[in-house]
């Protein structure tokens, strides 16, 4: 476990090339890791799940083709207006899942045994952890942005059972949640997931966030981020209010359009959500990428959920989803400097996107 001092902005764990087993690099100097394969490692995937989804060209997470996919360790099937959550037997998939989980067939990390341990400046460890893909519907061309509210509360539903299980295995110490639309962002044309991997180690932003959270509240005795909640409702960037969830347009965006969905309550975890604020969220996430999407002609997006460890109780943020839409690319600027460039200011990001995910929420709840 490498810990120590932030010193620059979003810095993600990079998931580029293909891997079987592969290792936690350390930047020479800063806090930020790269997943390499390990030097005997030739590979099969690409680690995000960008390119194995088709085999043959048939779609590994469409119904029917369970047999192509490792056992699924959960499948949601609805029965009588009941949900049951489900698993694989060897040999027998579940049919008729709504929602399905299985390993990844091309794991960004792996729980096999490895033995690539190195110290500074050469620090790496092995990429040791759990890759789970959860297919968000049975229908493969169902965008999430499209996707009705009770089928985002079943998948929201799923992840947060399975957060809760990974959370329960040892050398998981960070549960990453991501999912992406469209060719920059890895899914173009591919059937709708979310990908649930854990890392050893926490990854560098969460890190920084929860840095610079535990700095605010020892200056002023309050959480940051209840404070985002309460001087940016009714403001200039809010983009959508709901009983327990606000998404605002962030006052300092690294994207175009990026927006930010954060529970009202003060909360550390996913994990912990209510099922009455799942329901919000799941209308709160259907109305805001809805609405992203109209206003800006389908555009492609990356989501990720911002969780505190749960087994580091020292380390916490209120948690947090983050969209960000996939306009412009980086220039050097951005790559070298962790400063970036924006040319759609907060406020008018806000002014367009605020019209259509009202509109798209009005109409998820049969109001005209
Ligand atoms: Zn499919
Ligand atoms: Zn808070
Ligand atoms: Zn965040």
């Amino acid at each position: 476990m490498f810990r120590g001092i932030p010193k620059v902005n979003r810095t993600p764990i990079l998931v580029r090339v293909k891997m079987a087993l592969s290792e936690l690099r350390k930047d020479y100097l800063l806090d930020r890791f790269v997943i390499v394969p390990t030097e005997d490692g030739h590979g099969n995937g690409n680690g995000n799940g960008r390119s194995q989804k088709k085999h043959n060209k048939v779609c590994l997470y469409c119904p029917g083709n369970e047999h192509l996919t490792s056992s699924a360790v959960l499948a949601m099937v609805q029965k009588d207006g009941m949900y049951q959550m489900l698993s694989d037997d060897e040999g027998s998939h579940v049919k008729d899942w709504c929602v399905r989980v299985f390993p990844s067939n091309e794991p960004a990390v792996s729980t096999a045994p490895s033995v690539a341990y190195g110290d500074q400046p050469l620090y790496r460890e092995p990429a040791y952890g759990f890759h789970y893909v959860v297919v968000a519907a049975p229908e493969h061309k169902q965008k999430l942005s499209k996707m009705h509210i009770d089928q985002w509360v079943n998948v929201l539903l799923v992840i947060q059972d399975r957060v809760k299980w990974l959370y329960s295995q040892t050398r998981v110490n960070y549960v990453s949640i991501f999912a992406g639309y469209g060719n920059n962002a890895g899914s173009n044309g591919e059937h709708s997931h979310i990908n649930l991997v854990t890392f050893p180690t926490i990854p560098s932003t969460i890190m920084q966030e929860a840095k610079a959270s535990e700095r605010f509240m020892d200056d002023s005795g309050s959480c940051p981020v209840c404070d985002i909640v309460n001087v940016e409702s009714n403001g200039p960037r809010e983009v959508l209010s709901m009983q327990n969830f606000l998404a605002v347009c962030p006052w300092a965006p690294t994207y175009p359009y990026e927006f930010w969905i954060i529970p009202k309550r003060h909360s550390p975890s996913f994990s912990s959500a209510s099922q009455m604020e799942i329901n919000d969220l799941a209308l709160m996430l259907r109305s805001t990428l809805g609405g992203l999407c109209h206003s800006l002609k389908d555009t492609y997006f990356n989501l990720a959920f911002h969780l505190s460890p749960e087994k580091k109780n020292n380390v916490m943020i209120h948690w947090h989803i983050e969209v960000y839409p996939q306009i412009s690319n980086w220039s050097g600027f951005e790559r070298a400097f962790g400063v970036y460039m924006n040319n759609v200011s907060p406020e008018h990001a806000a002014e367009v996107l605020k019209p259509s995910c009202r509109k798209e929420l009005a109409e998820s709840l049969g109001v005209k």
